[in-house]
């Protein structure tokens, strides 16, 4: 703030033109810029144009330095200021501060991620004087829907689905009033002129509404939660099913009708104190829990009070979210217990987002439907935030997040505009956009056909929202994935470059943005603890060390590669894994000799082992997986946990997180863990983490009895020494005086499991490397689509400043196979 040193010195009048860049349209930006100009008695203007925010301001030097600062360091909430730019300013200057109208020409908008319902709003709807008294749509330029209303650009009441709403005169006064904190926030309505909810019976019954007239649609809503009925809630993007999360019987009724096994519930609840008899919650999770974002929270549940095990089958953290828009608050300030608030839909389908849908597909869940008739444009989901050492992880990037761009790293501001396609699970996709990425909301499982359908309306959505044409398509090289055949297609058809990335390296990618690693920075290790991706080998991966940058990868060691027993089946089934892994090490007739008083090996004897074994012999329907993520499996069917079938991706891991408590692993001190040994590097082929070793001890605990927990930190404390002890060999590998990288990028989903990512983190900064971890984007197949972007990106602007390198030509194809 070189001017305001200047300034403060001696105070003449000055005029001054600002220039600021980021999201600064559609959030407030020019009321708040009204405001402080009047406040410290300013003359000039403020107004949009295609490039951002301008403002032309003259004063007293003094106020005028001070005015500049208050910008940048107060934005109204929902900013995003990029770029300030200040010049002299010469020109006319009108004699108050005022509001022009935008510049001519289509403004360059950044639109905004969704956000919870601001405290000036929440207060409005509950103050009988106030003129929004009990209006379930109140919102302000600080808040409410942006993303999900959407349809088109710029983000004006017109491109959005408030546009069949008339402002009334009232509404409209506010509208144009720059004093007022809905001066142009484009989603305004009242009581008179807004949206309006509607309590319905979605069984087609006759309505039993009538008694209950003297109160209104929500009040009823909440009646009808209170006595143990399941109401679906049309929510900010998407349905919600809520029912009171104390009622044992309503709980496990709506698991049976969701056909949603085990995977566990959201929550929502008044505030935090309600969230504290529940749950222990530090001083970083309330800020993020009660952010503008406002998403799940995974907390530790703990506490004087508990809730039904069919909340969360097996699992010690409960998700808890805070009400986000008028109506969660509306329903939830009247109930004092915690509601389940779970996705609106059947199984792994989408979450329903229109009126008809709730009546064709929910109708067989909830009797009753709290809808309104504002449309949600674009499906998005609730977001998860988990707090690991000490950090926020968003763990599903969806409401509040997306569509926020990312800054890529140093380099990369000359990247040409890309399109990402991103995985097959859990998948988002990425735009590289003038130097930024945006990456979309969690799009979900693709193998879901109606999943996939809204992939492709939101592919087409982004590029109209964000005016983008891609020169290029990015796709991982896995041959079945819909996301990269879909590309390939599109590639082809729109003569448009392909660079296919390998699924590892772009998790190292995505981690490496994360962290605005920049594109000339040397090499890291990226230790990569995943399910399955698509190797080079013609084998599955999993468990993967490679030495990367954004360019390319050497793979330098693995885990052990083991049979994947029915393909696909594999990853359902736990079972499997654990038979693939003691065959692999230490073979029937020696597990059948010393181990046959144990309960799991009357099981496995009950399996049709003759079909598994000539599987494992033919190759046919078990490829070699190397994959950490069957590793979990193997060792939670080991100890019976989902041992015949998981739920969901990633439950035989979370139950067997589950099992430790804090006690447990100090208890379990620094020298215990399972031996999983690391090679002497000097050998030839590529090494491999071995679990030989482990597996007897675990079978050995097993005759012990050593309780569950036990064992369960063991494992843990075990990998993460494991996987410490092999990146300090490659490190050293070639010279001992010299690393070979001394920074370490932590990806893949086992890292969502907080006992091994606090654990191999901790250990590998006490061995003085450089840790880099996820944090803005997931560990898992959701960040996915920002390290493909970063890959492709990294290849183009190689490709334009090396003449020497391929010839760039539209329609050819890359890979990033080509190691160093
Ligand atoms: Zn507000
Ligand atoms: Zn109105």
């Amino acid at each position: 703030m070189n001017l305001h040193r200047r300034v403060a010195a001696r105070s003449q009048p000055v005029a001054i033109e600002i220039r600021v860049r980021g999201r600064v349209q559609g959030v407030g930006f020019r009321p708040t810029v009204w405001r402080y100009a009047r406040e410290l008695g300013l003359v000039g203007e403020v107004l949009n144009d295609s490039d951002g925010v301008l403002v032309r301001v003259g004063g007293d030097q003094a106020a005028v330095a001070t005015f500049v600062h208050r910008l940048e360091r107060e934005p109204p909430p929902l900013a995003r200021i990029e770029h300030v730019e200040t010049t002299a300013y010469s020109g006319a200057l009108p004699d108050e501060f005022c509001v022009t109208e935008s510049a001519g020409g289509a403004a360059h908008t950044q639109v905004a991620p969704d956000a919870a319902i601001c405290s000036a709003c929440a207060q409005e709807i509950v103050d009988r004087l106030a003129r929004r008294y009990r209006h379930a749509f109140a919102n302000c330029t600080h808040c409410g829907p942006r993303l999900s209303i959407v349809q088109a650009i710029p983000y004006d009441r017109a491109n959005t689905t408030m546009a069949p709403f008339f402002m009334c005169e009232a509404c409209n006064g506010e509208y144009r009033d720059p004093s007022d904190r809905r001066f142009h926030a484009e989603a305004i309505s009242c009581r008179e002129c807004g949206p309006k909810t509607m309590l319905v019976r979605l069984d087609g019954g006759a309505s039993d509404l009538e008694q209950h007239s003297m109160r209104d649609d929500v009040d009823v809503a909440c009646d009808l939660i209170q006595n143990g009925e399941i109401v679906a809630i049309k929510g900010l993007g998407g349905y919600h099913l809520a029912c009171d999360a104390t009622n044992a019987d309503t709980v496990a009724n709506l698991r049976r009708l969701k056909r949603r096994d085990a995977k566990p519930f959201a929550l929502m609840a008044r505030d935090i104190d309600v969230i504290r008899r529940y749950c222990t919650i530090n001083a970083e999770e309330e800020r993020q829990v009660a952010s503008l974002q406002a998403p799940i929270m995974l907390l530790r549940a703990a506490g004087p009070e508990s809730l039904p095990e069919a909340v969360a089958p097996g699992l010690v953290t409960l998700g808890f979210m805070l009400p986000m828009t008028p109506i969660h608050v509306l329903i939830l300030r009247r109930v004092d217990r915690p509601l389940v608030m779970t996705s609106g839909n059947l199984s792994d389908e989408p979450q329903v987002i229109t009126n008809a849908d709730a009546r064709a597909r929910l109708a067989g869940i909830a009797t009753y439907a709290l809808v309104h008739d504002r449309e949600i444009a674009n499906r998005i989901d609730d977001s998860v935030v988990r707090v690991m050492d000490g950090r926020p992880r968003v763990l599903r990037r969806a409401r509040g997040f997306a569509p926020t761009p990312i800054r890529l790293p140093n380099g990369f501001a000359a990247s040409p505009d890309l399109l990402a396609m991103g995985g097959q699970l859990k998948t988002t996709f990425c735009l590289i956009k003038d130097g930024d990425a945006i990456l979309s909301q969690h799009q979900g499982d693709l193998e879901d056909s109606a999943t996939y359908d809204d992939y492709c309306k939101n592919l087409a959505l982004y590029r109209e929202l964000f005016d983008h044409t891609p020169i290029a398509l990015v796709a991982d090289r896995h041959p079945e994935y819909l996301a990269s055949k879909l590309a390939r297609d599109r590639a082809r058809i729109e003569a448009l470059s392909l660079i296919e990335t390998q699924h590892h390296h772009a998790h190292v990618a995505a981690c490496m943005v994360d962290n605005a690693y920049p594109l000339a920075a040397p090499a890291v290790l990226g230790i990569v603890l995943d399910g399955l991706g698509w190797g080079e080998d013609g084998t599955i991966w999993g468990g993967e060390f490679l030495l990367a940058d954004y360019r390319s990868y050497e793979r330098l060691a693995t885990f052990k590669p083991v049979p994947m027993l029915g393909g696909a089946q594999a990853a359902r089934e736990p079972w499997r894994n654990l038979y693939a892994h003691l065959m692999a090490e230490i073979g029937w007739p020696a597990f059948a000799m010393n181990f046959s008083q144990l309960e799991v090996h009357g099981y496995l004897a009950g399996k049709p082992r003759a079909l598994l074994d000539a599987m494992v012999k033919s190759r046919i329907s078990a490829p070699l997986a190397s994959s950490c993520g069957r590793l979990f499996d193997a060792v939670a069917a080991a100890l019976n946990l989902c041992r015949e079938r998981q739920a969901y991706e990633g439950e035989a891991a979370a139950r067997l997180e589950a099992l430790v408590d804090e006690e447990t692993l100090r208890y379990e001190s620094d020298s215990l863990g399972y031996p999983l040994t690391t090679p002497n590097l000097r050998g030839s082929g590529l090494p491999y983490v071995e679990p030989l070793a482990m597996w007897n001890a675990i079978l050995g605990d097993l005759i012990l009895r050593t309780p569950a927990a036990i064992m369960s930190a063991r494992f843990h404390k075990g990998l993460a020494k494991a996987v410490v002890a092999m990146t300090k060999k490659l490190a050293r590998q070639h010279d001992m005086s010299t690393p070979r990288f001394t920074t370490v990028a932590l990806s893949g989903g086992c890292f969502q499991n907080c006992i091994l990512f606090e654990e191999v983190s901790r250990r590998l900064k006490l061995e003085g490397f450089n840790v880099l971890s996820h944090a803005q984007v997931p560990a898992n197949d959701g960040g996915l689509a920002l390290g493909q972007a970063a890959i492709g990106a990294a290849h183009l602007i190689d490709i334009n400043n090396n003449r020497e390198g391929p010839d760039y030509v539209p329609g050819n194809s890359w890979t990033d196979r080509d190691h160093r």
